[in-house]
């Protein structure tokens, strides 16, 4: 086996892969000086829309901001539970608190998406909303999810931030509650040079009151109407992610592709979980943010890779939302403490080639004892 350099994620590649329609980009917008609030937004939220399948989409700082400004505007608050996954981003749980609320976080399921029976344990008189993660480029069982708020009367918002294109029923993730975000950070499918992120809705009201938001409580006439923050997608990103997303197809199904061939390969070593593979599911289409998989030794595999030349990430550092006992949790799930000993994210992105994912596989083979063939 040739010795190669495998990261497990190229960000100079971001910019290198079309350095020269990214300058042009640059220099188009720079030289009209539309930097705020500008045609090349307004085209990609209607882009983006048009994409999702959804009524709105609004070009926000980031996916953080666009959660709370959705837990915001649908008036949840002080006083209010929101039910979220723990393996997710603090930024999920971040989100409810900085709108009053408090985040509850439950356990996920096998999938590791949120775990609809944990989400209905987990309702009690305050419970608001449930915030579902789609995680890793999957989108949860929405009927379940749904069915449970209807059952409640809960609102769904959806941290979709992973998960743009990706479908739960031929719906696209950010669609089905009141609102979803997606974030552009440049790790994510749809990157951008920087901080960016979108807010989905189909709700009218909605819309308005997170139109204000993101823009000093301003509605569409500059008129201030109510209070806001100051949190707008950036012209100049904006119109670099209408550029990305002209490509976001081939991206996909190139992802789809890669998370095949991981399956191929590894499909008979018995001390590794896979995620689902593209296709096995009728219900999903999935679009592999990440390729995360449950290794029995996974600390000893990780350093294996590593002295191989493969780069590897434990989500979130290693813990889960219930875990940061310094922000005040203190909940029991011991499905999630344990997932957490064996998570690994395999690299998985648009500068992989076939001959580096077989390298990869080789030494995760390699490294479990099974015939490399
Ligand atoms: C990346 C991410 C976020 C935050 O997105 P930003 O755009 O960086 O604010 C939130 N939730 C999840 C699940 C994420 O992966």
């Amino acid at each position: 086996m040739t010795h190669r350099a495998v990261p497990f994620f190229d960000y100079r590649s971001l910019f290198s892969s079309h350095e020269n329609e990214l300058l042009a980009i640059v220099s188009e917008v720079g030289r009209r000086g539309a930097f705020i609030l500008q045609n090349d937004l307004a085209a990609f939220e209607e882009e983006l829309s048009g994409f999702l399948g959804a009524r709105w989409a609004l070009g926000v700082g980031n996916a953080t901001d666009g959660l709370h400004f959705a837990v915001r505007a649908a008036g949840v608050g002080p006083g209010d539970e929101v039910i979220l996954s723990s393996h997710t981003m603090i930024a999920t749980a971040a989100a409810i608190y900085f709108a009053g609320a408090v985040p509850v976080p439950v356990e996920c399921g096998a999938d590791h998406l949120i775990d609809p029976a944990a989400v209905e344990a987990a309702v009690t008189a305050r419970t608001r909303a449930v915030m579902p993660t789609q995680l890793n480029g999957r989108t949860c069982d929405m009927d379940a999810l749904q069915s449970i708020a209807d059952k409640h009367g809960l609102l769904i918002i959806e941290d979709a931030a992973q998960a743009l294109g990706s479908k739960f029923k031929g719906r696209c993730a950010g669609t089905f509650g009141a609102a979803g975000a997606i974030s552009f950070y440049p790790a994510k499918v749809l990157g951008c040079l920087g901080d960016g992120g979108a807010v989905i809705t189909n709700d009218n009201a909605m819309c308005q009151r997170m139109y204000q938001l993101r823009d000093h409580g301003r509605n569409a006439s500059g008129k201030i109407v109510s209070w806001g923050l100051n949190s707008r997608l950036d012209n100049l990103q904006a119109a670099i992610l209408g550029f990305q997303l002209k490509k976001y197809d081939r991206v996909m199904a190139r992802r789809r592709c890669l998370a095949s061939l991981y399956t191929e390969r590894l499909k008979d070593v018995a001390d590794i979980v896979l995620p689902p593979a593209p296709d096995s599911d009728p219900d999903r289409f999935d679009i592999y943010q990440n390729y995360e998989i449950e290794a029995e030794r996974r600390d000893d595999l990780q350093r294996y890779l590593k002295d191989r030349g493969i780069g590897t990430l434990i989500q979130w550092g290693g813990q889960a939302v219930h875990h940061l006992k310094v922000l005040g949790f203190a909940q029991n799930l011991p499905y999630t403490d344990s997932l957490f000993t064996r998570l690994l994210m395999l690299p998985i992105n648009m500068s992989l080639s076939d001959d580096d994912v077989h390298y990869v596989c080789d030494n995760i083979r390699a490294c479990c004892g099974y015939p490399i063939g």
